[in-house]
């Protein structure tokens, strides 16, 4: 879900729209925009859906960061994990449960609840196990700070933004701008 905050500067009327946090595709060294709600579909042209590029370290998710002291917006990138884990975890789950069921236990009923019950938990485990294995593999790090004053303190644009006195520096004038409008895309 990204939220868009469109900006009016009473000073100079530069009009912007910030955008909370997008997708981004890296391709051949390069980092494509994907537009929000269409990621699904852009990334069908490059033969990818968004876990297939997630769970390649394809993924970025380029979140907007506002400058507690100077007001500036800066993006910052990092790698957006899969959401989804394989299925090679539960799978092995079931017939683990299946085999013991047939050798083991004479109560194949109750391994058929047993494994159905387990299933939910290891998706869960198996999502985690993926994540932590594409942030092993493709991480890198992230430099929240300011872009524009370098200063550490800052934090998320919809955080920023939650304080409805918050106001972000014009990038045509440089004066301080109170946000005009805000609407939701999920
Ligand atoms: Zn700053
Ligand atoms: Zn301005």
């Amino acid at each position: 879900m990204a939220v868009v905050f469109d900006t009016w500067c009473r000073k100079c009327g530069a009009r912007t729209s910030e955008v909370s946090n997008t997708f981004l595709l890296r391709w051949e060294g390069g980092d494509i925009g994907l537009m929000h709600p269409g990621e699904s579909w852009q990334l069908e042209n490059y033969g990818l859906t968004l876990d297939k590029a997630a769970s390649k370290g394809l993924l970025r998710l380029s979140t907007a960061y506002a400058c507690r002291e100077c007001g500036g917006i800066s993006d910052v990138k990092s790698l957006s994990p899969p959401s989804e884990g394989t299925v090679v975890g539960p799978i092995l789950l079931i017939l683990l449960i299946t085999c013991f069921a047939v050798l083991v236990s004479h109560n194949p009923w109750l391994c058929v609840l047993v494994g159905l019950l387990g299933f939910v938990p290891a998706r869960y485990i198996d999502m985690y196990v993926s994540r932590k294995r594409a942030l092993r593999k493709y991480g890198f790090p992230v430099d929240t700070s300011c872009q524009h004053c370098g200063s550490p303190n800052t934090l998320k644009l919809i955080e920023f933004l939650s304080d409805k006195k918050a106001r972000l520096l014009c990038s045509s004038c440089g004066e301080r701008e109170r946000v005009c409008g805000e609407s939701w895309i999920s």
